[in-house]
């Protein structure tokens, strides 16, 4: 597929995602007319290619039924699963602070529209783990052992039902570590074709320099992010000038209460030599609001196409892979 296909599927999936509501009610006549028990959306008509109507819900494990769910298990169409990982942190002055679990939710859900019906996005993580953003309010981290416990569980459970294929999509960089740790055991106690990864990791560096501007290719917040949300979620950036952040006077090195100082004692980022050492914080705060200021729709849209690809590659891979060992 080329570049510009990609973009037009890109932009037709979020076109069909916004219409799903609506089409479903203009059909209804057309449902009521249907066999009863039969689904709107058969397995034959979605299979003749992108020109059909997927509704986004459908590859969302969430939003099916336990009949719709157990149709595809049984008919050997569902084989695989993604399971996003993400954060519920600060992401400086501009941003919603749900970002990396939208974000890796929403390349997950692309992907698997892409791969439909063999592949299910399971539940995405509602946190994750960033004791080190903790100075900043509205942080929500969870402790890596109970994010750890979070994905094994929900693994666990898709296994339980027939799923051997999972690809956990990370899209918080505090996480990447925990998964990969925790991973050989995984593989070990469960026997399946399972692999984590963060969705920025199919565009190399010296791709990625050829369309971010700033010199923080990935940075939290900056240019980067910033730019999947002005694409995908304009409704949760918000408006900000340089001058209203050097207004709040802010300060990451020492504004911390005892408890928040709890947080940051958990992590090496933030702890280092038996100190909170929070030493070119503040200076990189403001770096990220200034690189946010590059942020640009079409950017945005790039990195998305690019992360979306990089995963339906690496889900039919996993798949084939999975496919081999069986026979
Ligand atoms: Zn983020």
């Amino acid at each position: 597929m080329n570049e510009q296909s990609n973009r037009r599927g890109f932009f037709q999936s979020f076109a069909t995602a916004a219409a799903a509501a609506t089409v479903t009610n203009k059909n209804k006549g057309q449902l009521l007319a249907q066999a009863p028990g039969s689904l709107p959306f058969t397995v034959d008509s979605l299979s003749k290619g992108r020109e059909s109507f997927i509704n986004p819900n459908r590859v969302l494990l969430w939003e099916n039924t336990r009949k719709e769910i157990r149709e595809l298990l049984e008919g050997g169409q569902l084989k695989a699963a993604i399971l996003p990982t993400g954060s519920i942190e600060q992401h400086n002055e501009h941003m919603a602070m749900v970002a990396d679990v939208a974000n890796a939710t929403l390349i997950s859900q692309q992907a698997a529209l892409q791969l439909f019906p063999q592949v299910i996005v399971a539940p995405p993580s509602p946190c994750g783990y960033a004791p080190y953003h903790m100075a900043r309010k509205g942080t929500i981290t969870l402790r890596k052992e109970t994010f750890q416990a979070y994905v094994f569980d929900v693994v666990e459970s898709l296994k339980a039902h027939g799923i051997r294929t999972i690809l956990v999509l990370n899209g918080h960089g505090g996480n990447h570590q925990p998964l990969q740790e925790a991973l050989p055991e995984w593989r070990k106690k469960l026997g399946i074709n399972i692999d984590a990864d963060s969705y920025w990791s199919g565009t190399p560096q010296s791709e990625l320099k050829t369309f971010v501007r700033s010199k923080q290719l990935t940075s939290h917040a900056g240019e980067f992010e910033t730019s999947i949300y002005k694409a995908a979620f304009p409704g949760r950036l918000r408006p900000f000038t340089m001058e209203e952040y050097d207004d709040a006077n802010l300060n990451y090195e020492s504004d911390f209460s005892p408890e928040v100082e709890e947080f940051l004692r958990r992590d090496g980022r933030s702890f280092k030599n038996g100190e909170i050492n929070l030493a070119g914080e503040n200076g990189r705060d403001r770096r990220r609001q200034e690189e946010a200021l590059l942020a640009h729709e079409k950017t945005g849209e790039i990195i998305l196409t690019r992360a979306i690809n990089f995963v339906v590659d690496r889900m039919q891979k996993m798949i084939t892979a999975t496919d081999a060992r069986k026979s």
